[in-house]
């Protein structure tokens, strides 16, 4: 299952890149901007990493999520920074919340692609390009969206091209609601590799790109990968 997820992850990055995939998916909707409630009165300073819990419209607002999904934020920021001696930077809030326009069966429902996989987090991601007049890629900010649906089993999320996009099971992990810290740092620090740009680890390395990030904190950038953060898309976001 672990295995399985970063493989996908693996094949999503080798074939165009999750902003692709995801442009393709979302020509037509990502400018349009609907119901605007949840838009807040200015968007924060560029150059930033932005960050969204999206609650569905029946799932009850907990406090847990924004808190803990800004702490798992903070972990990854404070690891690349010891890796890299750079670091992005988060907002305050560093969690945007979000309410969803529809419950959470309808994300996790309503087809979103060939891959039913990507169904839940592609929904969230379109709801959010729409709301708040983001892009994939977005050259102001890079974004981290995580939402409160997911159907058991099938639904998963992933990284790249400025995004992080994940479903039920990292925000309840964020929440402290779904076992052991240190498995979602190691996954966000993973993800956040591909939205800098990285792509996966041909095999476990000892490096966050690889399954060795099940291992956090006990893995490593190595060197390419610095380079490839340092030099990529997305460097001038990190000091
Ligand atoms: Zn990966």
């Amino acid at each position: 299952m672990e295995t399985c997820r970063i493989t996908r992850r693996a094949v999503l990055t080798a074939t165009a890149g999750m902003a692709a995939l995801g442009s393709g998916l979302l020509t037509g909707t990502a400018e349009a901007a609907t119901g605007s409630t949840a838009k807040p009165a200015a968007d924060p300073p560029t150059g930033t990493v932005r960050v969204f819990w999206l609650r569905p419209s029946d799932v009850a607002y907990d406090q847990r999520y924004p808190d803990g999904i800004a702490g798992v934020m903070q972990e990854a920021q404070r690891f690349y920074k010891q890796e890299l001696g750079v670091t992005f930077k988060l907002n305050n809030p560093a969690v945007e919340v979000v309410t969803g326009d529809h419950p959470r069966s309808w994300y996790e429902d309503t087809p979103n692609g060939d891959d039913a996989y990507w169904w839940v987090v592609f929904n969230m991601q379109q709801e959010l390009l729409a709301k708040l007049g983001l892009r994939a890629p977005d050259s102001r900010w890079l974004c981290v969206g995580e939402i409160s649906a997911e159907k058991q089993g099938v639904s998963g999320g992933g990284g790249g091209g400025g995004w992080v996009i994940l479903s039920g099971h990292d925000a309840d992990g964020g929440a402290g609601t779904n076992g052991d810290m240190n498995r979602w740092y190691g996954g966000m620090v993973h993800e956040l590799g591909h939205a800098f740009g990285l792509p996966d680890s041909t095999y476990t390395d000892g490096t966050p790109m690889s399954a060795s990030f099940y291992s956090y904190p006990n893995c490593h950038f190595s060197q390419d990968q610095k380079n490839g953060i340092l030099n990529g898309p997305y460097r001038t976001f990190l000091s």
